[in-house]
């Protein structure tokens, strides 16, 4: 898909760095995740930015895990992003740890040290807060901040050595207490945390903060645009003043705006605590905004990398519409997906003039859109499920499905006449009955009519169970972030519900986790990790047509 587009933003820096031999023309991007959650659909927007420039301009990325808080890491969220970029269809140059350069890191500090321009501060966090001013009102210096060097690079090494306890002391770098950009009033380059790291053990009892590791980290590896999320437009003064104080190589910050999508929450913490208080089952839950959650619901890379390329990149934050991502799979799917027969909520219906006990095998072709996709047969008898909102014992008059006396055509079958039908004690029909027409079978009609409804089936006898799964929105708001309330009191309580026998075509039991197909006028699913040898499980990736686009046009 190479639709013709204007360059974003950042291809325009790349290309005009490209001219002007910066770096030699050379573009090494980075992508740097935080081992403390799944990776979410937010994250596959920098993904797709990332490794898609380094695509574009001949270059390469770096998967540079950014671990430097031993407390919230762990190797379970190391694989699962790995899995993740793989899937979303990329393959990074080096794997690399932001805990592989504290060693380095260390170094650096101690050099700032020796220039004057790092201290020890003994003054609590809040102290430190209360010392740093206003934005119209400069800080004031603590006592640490005219420490002498040598005291400073003795302090600094007990810290390592694990002589204090947490918070006791911190290393600050002497900035500038005056700046209107409050990052730059002394900001903290390392805190003590004795705390078992998952890569360098307990090895380390001070760790640097992000502002003193993702810059020197990017240093380090020589990337040449680190690409960020907006809200770290005010770190850059400081991104660019440890680089210019250190004289390492001047990596260089630029930021597009966060991804957000409507009726979900986009931010690990928040997600796990959805995974940890049990509002969803598990990371991969097909209601999550991860990429392990999309994949379960049926998404393809294709079509996240899809969304990701029409949202384009911006420099302004704003929120995505979940109907626009629907609208990517969609598209793909209807091109892609086999076609296949599920009744999701069935009636029995016997048709009194076909031959008992006969079957017949009908063709069917299996993608209208897709003429390589070939054909099946499916099993027909006399007895078939067919869906119960297809049947109307009083239909109004523009009902073109069945009810006494109306005709419907069965797909890929015959034309049938609705003839009376059967109650339980509770007023459910039980049993529909109806008569076919034998000269109006699918391929070879000869019955000379013409009818308004085709209906889908299965044949009660030869009909798999299916359980199936469908979903709705996560939250009944659009915004949940930007709501007062908790974020959890507007989780939408109904966004989960099971089907737990349904019937479909005998062919799906083969079907296996991953599968997708289009249940013919019911939607998109896809087979389920949890089917068993008996039980097809199929989660609805989304339905048929926008009905969400409809829906909000009529409460506006
Ligand atoms: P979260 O708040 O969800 O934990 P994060 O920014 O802390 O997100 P990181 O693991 O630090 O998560 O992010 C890795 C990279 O992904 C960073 O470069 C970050 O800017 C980017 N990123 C995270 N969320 C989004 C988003 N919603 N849209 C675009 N990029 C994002
Ligand atoms: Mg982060």
């Amino acid at each position: 898909m190479s639709e013709e587009r204007s360059l974003n933003f950042i291809e325009q820096i790349v290309e005009e760095d490209i001219a002007n031999g910066v770096n030699d023309g050379r573009v090494l991007t980075r992508f740097p995740p935080e081992p403390n959650g799944y990776l979410h659909i937010g994250h596959a927007k920098s993904i797709v930015l990332n490794f898609g420039l380094a695509q574009k301009y001949n270059g390469k990325t770096n998967l540079r895990f950014d671990d430097t808080n031993p407390v919230t890491e762990d190797t379970e969220y190391v694989d699962s992003i790995k899995e993740d970029i793989r899937w979303l269809g990329f393959e990074w140059e080096k794997e690399l740890y932001a805990s592989d350069y504290f060693e380095q890191l260390y170094a650096f500090a101690v050099k700032m040290i020796e220039k004057g321009l790092a201290y020890v501060e003994d003054a609590s966090a809040d102290e430190i807060a209360a010392a740093k001013g206003t934005p119209t009102v400069p800080g004031t210096p603590t006592p640490a901040r005219s420490r002498s060097v040598a005291e400073n690079l003795d302090l600094f090494e007990r810290m390592r050595k694990g002589e204090f306890k947490d918070g006791e002391k911190t290393l600050r770098a002497k900035a500038d207490l005056a700046s209107p950009n409050m990052h730059m009033r002394d900001p903290l380059m390392y805190r003590i945390k004795h705390a078992h790291h998952h890569r360098t053990g307990d090895k380390w009892c001070i760790y640097p903060m992000y502002d003193f590791a993702h810059g020197q980290s990017d240093s380090i590896e020589h990337i040449t645009h680190s690409i960020c999320t907006l809200e770290f437009i005010p770190h850059r003064p400081l991104y660019d003043w440890f680089i210019k104080e250190l004289d390492i190589f001047p990596s260089r910050q630029y930021e597009f705006a966060r991804l957000n999508l409507t009726y979900t929450v986009m931010s690990k913490r928040k997600l796990k605590q959805l995974v940890e208080e049990g509002h969803v089952n598990g990371w991969d839950d097909p209601r999550m905004p991860t990429i392990s959650g999309l994949r379960r619901r049926g998404y393809t890379p294709a079509s996240i990398r899809q969304l990701c390329e029409r949202v384009g990149v911006q420099k302004r934050d704003n929120m995505i519409e979940l109907g626009l991502l629907e609208f990517c799979i969609r598209e793909e799917l209807n091109r892609t997906a086999n076609r296949v027969m599920a009744v999701l909520d069935p009636v029995k219906l016997v048709i009194t003039n076909y031959p008992e006990g006969q079957v017949e095998e009908m063709a069917a072709d299996n993608n209208p859109e897709d003429e390589n996709a070939g054909s099946r047969t499916l099993p027909f008898s006399n007895t078939l499920y067919i869906e119960r909102e297809d049947f109307m014992e009083a239909p109004p008059k523009k009902f073109f499905r069945l009810g006494p006396g109306l005709m419907v055509r069965l797909k890929n079958a015959y034309i049938i006449k609705g003839e009376s039908f059967e109650k339980d004690a509770d007023g459910n029909i039980t049993t529909i009955y109806a008569t076919y027409l034998p000269e109006s079978k699918s391929g070879g009609d000869q019955s000379g009519l013409t009818v308004k409804g085709t209906i889908h089936w299965v044949s009660a006898a030869h009909a798999a169970t299916a359980e199936v799964r469908i979903y709705d929105r996560l939250f009944t708001v659009e915004n949940p972030q930007a709501e007062e309330a908790d974020f959890k009191t507007l989780i939408n309580p109904d966004s989960l519900h099971i089907i737990k026998q349904a019937y479909v075509e005998p062919g799906l039991l083969k079907a296996t986790p991953g599968e997708r197909f289009q249940f013919l006028r019911k939607g998109y699913f896809v087979v389920d990790k949890d089917s068993t040898s008996e039980k097809v499980v199929f989660n609805r990736t989304v339905t048929l047509k926008d009905a969400w686009a409809k829906e909000s046009a009529k409460g506006k």
